[in-house]
């Protein structure tokens, strides 16, 4: 969600913004299961310095669906054409490869005017899904985010400079492990804990980081450098809710 108030619902599904009005409860399930990376491997996932990529078969898969998933935040925006394919096939615990794959990924779309996400499964396909200039709707691959690792562009001129309460929320449940997004300056990333993250407890720690915000804007700007806004939401929400979040300069 982001600053602006730009929460909006779509066919009676929430999907961020203040205009939130009962929270659903979500029960705990088990911890996930994921190929834990390295402090060593995560540093290389976010800072990666790639030399080749991975040769990916196309596979086609096309699907329209409801607007949810992973967005820049900005603009409310319902598109028919959202779509998803797989792209080929990656061994999951070789992080080396997953972050040569990225560099790929993050050099195809810089310059895109819609927005793309690249999804490494723990089983090793990859998908990636393609969205609009606003979104893109990870939901379309379903059960296949759990444990994934997972990439998305920011349209140059929309980003945030950080993830927005979209990215956020729709990590958290449909149980990504490590979410990524990168613009023109910044690429950023969310490494989830095993804990269970209900939609309420996001949700909370959002609002209140929002208001922390929202206050040191108010009545203490220079905490805030100009531009880095949602960089602090999304920082101290994450630092309330246990996700390791970080973000470099590209
Ligand atoms: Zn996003």
């Amino acid at each position: 969600m982001t600053a602006d108030g730009l929460g909006n619902i779509i066919q009676g599904k929430y999907t961020g913004g203040s205009g939130k009005e009962s929270p659903v409860k979500v029960p705990p399930v088990g911890a996930k299961v994921t190929n834990k990376v390295t402090a060593e491997e995560r540093k290389e996932l976010l800072s990666r310095n790639p030399v080749n990529v991975h040769n990916s078969s196309v596979d086609k898969f096309g699907e329209s669906g409801i607007i949810s998933g992973r967005g820049s935040g900005k603009k409310p925006y319902i598109s028919e054409n959202h779509t998803y394919e797989k792209i080929g096939e990656i061994d999951f615990s070789d992080k080396k490869a997953i972050a040569r794959s990225l560099q790929e990924f993050e050099h195809k779309y810089i310059d895109s005017d819609i927005e793309h996400c690249r999804v490494f499964c723990p089983n090793g396909e990859v998908y990636e899904v393609h969205g609009d200039r606003f979104r893109v709707n990870t939901d379309l691959l379903g059960d296949k985010m759990e444990g994934s690792i997972n990439e998305h562009n920011h349209v140059i001129g929309e980003s945030q400079y950080s993830f927005s309460w979209e990215d956020l929320e729709s990590s958290a449940k449909d149980k990504s492990y490590i979410s990524m997004a990168y613009d023109e300056k910044f690429r950023y990333s969310m490494t989830f804990p095993d804990t269970e993250l209900t939609e309420d407890i996001v949700y909370e720690a959002y609002k209140r980081a929002e208001n922390s915000v929202g206050n040191d804007l108010k009545f203490y700007p220079e905490r805030i450098p100009i531009g880095d806004e949602q960089h602090e939401r999304i920082k101290r929400a994450c630092k309330e809710l246990g996700i390791k979040y970080s973000r470099v300069p590209r």
